[in-house]
This record gives C-alpha cells, structure tokens and sequence, in this order.
C-alpha cells in the first residue's frame, strides 16, 4: 500500500470507530508519528493534508524542521525528554505530550519563551516500565503546575500496555476518567479537554474511548510492496 492508501485507510477507520462511539471525526486529530522515517517520506503525509507531525528524539526533530517547512504543520513532542535537552525542544513545538514530573515543568517554564500546550503523561495500566504520573497523583500533580505560567494543560496522555483489547479498552477508559476529575477542578492552567491515546494498533478502540489526538505512526508508513 502507498502512504496515499494508508491515510486513507486510517481516516476511514477513524470516521468508522467515531461513527460507533456517537462522536464528530472533527474532534479527532490524527497526529502522523514520523519518528522512523526520512523527512522526505514525512512530507509525503504533508502532500496528503496531514499537518499534525510527532516526533520523539531531539535531534530527529530538528532534522525533520530543516526539510519539512511548510508553515501549516504542528509539532508534537511525544517521547520521554531528559530535563537537560528541554531547551533543544521546547521553543520549537506545539505540543508537548509527556510532561510527567515536576522537574520537567519547571525547566519547560524555564525554557518556554512561550505558554507551552501541554499532556500529562499517565500510566494509567501500573506499568513498571512506562513513563508517566500514577492516577492516585495526578490530581496533586496537576494542582502542583500552578506556579509556572508558561505550561497549559490541555489534556492527558496515556500508553496502553500492548495486550488485550479489554485492558486497552480499560487504559483508555480510565484515562478519560482522570480527565474529567482534572476538568471539573475548572483550573484556568489545566483545562485538559484532550486525550492523547492510541497507536497503531489501538487508535479505534481509543477513538471508541474518546481520544481526541491518536499518534499514528507505522500504520501510515508501513508500505509493503
Ligand atoms: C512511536 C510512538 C507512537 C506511534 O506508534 P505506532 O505503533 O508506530 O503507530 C505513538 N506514541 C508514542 C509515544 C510513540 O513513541
């Protein structure tokens, strides 16, 4: 399949799973995860209307900005970022999708020469291995960001361990459950309207869950032929 097929493909799942759920496909971003692949493969998905573009290394970041420069795209940051590399990041993104200590926020308020549109990462499933603020903190998290002006919390983003639909489904639920704790705090720093959830092989069950960013990356690019 070309990348032309694949996006269609995935936006025609999207509108599929958004159509089960009751939902508007334009509540639903799809954000193209280009994390493996050249700049010239990344500006294929540009080509094709996709402007929402994430990437998860520093430096693949900054090569991906001297080719792709079309004024229309956003830029996602949605790996795990060392507090000593925030500089190199952080004044030249959109949206930042793994704020997950106090550390972080502090350098990212430090650094930002700009309010910064921001996820709490959540692991919401208890895994050892993954990033990301445990339910039981993130209420005190949240209310611990109101000292630095320059991050906005626009919503919460989650990982689904890679096993059965049912404990995605119940990642993804319970994520959307942290999030309506946080908006009915009404904070005027942390909105936190979004859910970023959803990968490849999950973005349906996410979209049925109510994902409003999904991160795509293998399935656009994997072209097997
Ligand atoms: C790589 C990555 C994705 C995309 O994963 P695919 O399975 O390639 O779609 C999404 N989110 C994060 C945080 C990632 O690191």
């Amino acid at each position: 399949m070309s990348i032309e097929k694949n996006i269609h493909a995935t936006q025609k799942q999207m509108r599929d799973a958004a159509e089960r759920a009751h939902r508007s496909l334009e509540d639903i971003r799809l954000i193209a995860v280009t994390k493996s692949v050249s700049p010239e493969t990344a500006q294929e998905v540009v080509n094709q209307g996709v402007f929402h573009l994430a990437e998860n290394r520093p430096d693949k970041l900054a090569e991906k900005q001297e080719t792709l420069t079309d004024e229309r795209i956003k830029w996602h940051y949605i790996g795990s970022l060392q507090t000593r590399k925030v500089k190199q990041v952080i004044n030249r993104i959109d949206y930042f999708h793994a704020l997950d200590r106090l550390s972080l926020a502090q350098e990212i308020n430090k650094r930002a020469e700009k309010v910064i549109p921001c996820f709490v990462q959540v692991n919401v499933a208890g895994e050892e291995q993954k990033h990301g603020i445990s339910p039981d903190a993130l209420l005190d998290f949240i209310q611990e960001l109101k000292v630095f002006p320059n991050i906005q919390v626009i919503g919460l983003m989650t990982m689904a361990p890679n096993t059965s639909d049912d404990v995605i489904r119940a990642t993804f639920s319970g994520l959307k459950k942290a999030q309506q704790q946080v908006e009915t705090l009404h904070l005027p720093y942390a909105p936190c309207h979004e859910l970023s959830m959803g990968m490849s092989h999950d973005f349906v069950i996410a979209i049925e869950e109510g994902a409003t960013d999904v991160r795509v990356g293998t399935k656009l690019f994997a072209t097997d032929s």
